[in-house]
């Protein structure tokens, strides 16, 4: 097979990040294959993490199935092409 998933040309995720419940372990951030979408920024002295390039998720659900305490959510809706 070759390029990304088909998965990635017809729909575009979306990933939340509960800032109130994450722990700061960027689990997320490390299992992402991506290595942009998830980034750390301090919020009340405690490190949180963000979503900071969210065009280059690609679905894969890793992120979520790591965070232990289901912080994060996804989400996809159909690419709308031009
Ligand atoms: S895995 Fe969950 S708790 Fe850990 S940094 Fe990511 S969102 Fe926060
Ligand atoms: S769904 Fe996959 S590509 Fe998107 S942020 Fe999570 S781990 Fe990264």
């Amino acid at each position: 097979m070759y390029g990304p998933p088909v998965a990635f040309h017809f729909y575009k995720h979306s990933i939340v990040i509960d800032e109130e419940y994450c722990t700061g372990c960027f689990r997320c951030a490390g299992i992402c294959p991506t290595k942009t979408v998830i980034g750390a920024r301090v919020i009340d002295g405690r490190k949180k993490a963000f979503v900071k390039e969210p065009d280059d998720c690609i679905g894969c659900m890793k992120c979520f199935n790591f965070c232990q305490i289901k912080a994060i959510t996804c989400t996809r809706k159909p690419r709308e092409y031009q």
